[in-house]
């Protein structure tokens, strides 16, 4: 079966078209500036010419045409026609407390990712343009929701609940969800292929550092534990957010700027974490850099970041009591082997030892930990696509 993955923005769709007899990659690409004007990246995996041009995007309608278009095209096409396509598969950000696995999207399930939109209010719609999209495009193709935060699901109520007024939880549903579900998955079970030994009698700690970073807890093949929160903001600083802050700081910073809860909150989205702090960029890239340059404060935003992930992996280590295996994953995580170097030596203390040699690899699944690490440390690249495809797949098929 080919399977259609699809990632809708507001204003973008990132797509890839997955053949699942092998799980190889057939095309990939990406809209942009859908609503505005439209632009179309369209790369094929077979040696056909990439197609880099304007194409007119007023709704997502038209960009899920033309994506169907290029990938049916004698040009630059990958199947002969639309109906080699089998099944689409979503990224859906929020699943609420409503869904703990991937679903076949119908009626009721549309209904349920719209009473999620005020939890993710930027994201849901943008979601749900992407499958209505779809449907006007495709007919009744079967289509299949895969959730970022179902896979936190399975968290215990200590874990998933702040310590406010409890109403809060059972009348407005603030609570710990966790983000980047579908990649800490995907990441606990290759690394039990690659340690021998059944997910469900490992112990991991996951940690998918890109530009949004969070960190899972992982016992048993289920989350336990993660460092996003009610909204993607919480836990580490990041390229641009904030993480975990003293709450208080939001109504001085109101008293003292002028500036209301909203526009502050933006600032702690997108001017915070390690942009923030350094004033040189977001990218992990550019502070190593600056740093290497002697930027104090490049320096000092690295530093954060390593900290707060070295704490929470042992804060983790104490919430599963052990730890069989540490996973880095996305852009930095997969890139930055100085990061990776400089995190772990914080976690001397659990017998963590890492190879220079097998960390300078890259782009590979690999053991980084030297054969005498007491426990092994792995880099996974991510693959969210892979698993939404393969979720599709067992959903159509009714496995
Ligand atoms: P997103 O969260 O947007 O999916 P990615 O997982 O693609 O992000 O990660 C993007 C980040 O990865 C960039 O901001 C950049 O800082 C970082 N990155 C990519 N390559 C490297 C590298 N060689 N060294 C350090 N950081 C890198």
């Amino acid at each position: 079966m080919k399977i259609l993955v699809i990632n809708c923005g507001s204003s973008s769709l990132k797509y890839q078209l997955l053949d699942m007899a092998d799980e190889t990659l057939l095309a990939k690409g990406l809209c942009e500036r859908i609503g505005i004007d439209g632009h179309l990246t369209h790369k094929p995996q077979n040696g056909k010419p990439v197609f880099n041009e304007d194409v007119a995007m007023p709704t997502h309608t038209e960009a899920i045409a033309a994506v169907l278009d290029k990938l049916t095209s004698a040009e630059y096409g990958v199947v002969s026609s639309m109906k080699e396509i089998g099944a689409v598969g979503h990224r859906v950000v929020h699943g609420g407390e409503k869904f703990a696995a991937s679903v076949r999207i119908d009626a009721s399930v549309m209904d349920a990712i719209a009473e999620c939109i005020p939890l993710a209010p930027l994201h849901n719609p943008a979601n749900i343009t992407g499958i209505e999209a779809c449907r006007a495009v495709m007919g009744d193709v079967p289509q299949v929701a895969v959730f970022d935060t179902a896979f936190h699901q399975s968290m215990p109520g200590k874990a998933f609940t702040y310590a406010i007024p409890y109403e809060y939880y059972t009348d407005l549903k603030v609570r710990r969800y966790g983000f980047h579900g579908t990649s800490h998955r995907y990441v606990a079970r290759r690394a039990a292929e690659m340690l021998g030994k059944p997910l469900d009698a490992l112990k991991l700690i996951s940690c998918h550092m890109g530009n949004g970073s969070s960190i899972c807890a992982i016992d048993g093949g289920k989350s336990v534990d993660t460092s996003m929160g009610f909204t993607p903001i919480a836990g580490l600083p990041m390229g641009t957010r904030c993480g975990d802050i003293d709450v208080s700081i939001l109504e001085y910073l109101a008293a003292n700027t002028g500036k209301d809860v909203k526009e502050l909150t933006n600032i702690l989205n997108k001017k915070s974490g390690v942009l923030g702090v350094s004033g040189v960029s977001s990218d992990f890239r550019d502070l190593d850099a600056a740093a290497a340059q002697g930027n104090e404060r490049a320096r000092l935003a690295l530093e954060m970041f390593q900290y707060a992930v070295a704490k929470t992996v042992g804060g983790y280590v104490a919430a599963m009591n052990g730890v069989d295996g540490i996973i880095f994953t996305a852009g930095v995580g997969e890139n930055s082997a100085d990061t990776r170097a400089a995190i772990c030596r914080y976690l001397g203390y659990l017998g963590v030892e890492i190879s220079d040699e097998r960390n300078a690899k890259r782009g590979e699944d690999t053991f980084i930990s030297t054969d005498g690490s007491r426990v092994p440390v792995m880099v996974i690249p991510t693959n969210e696509e892979l698993v939404i495809a393969r979720d599709t797949r067992d959903i159509v098929e009714g496995k």
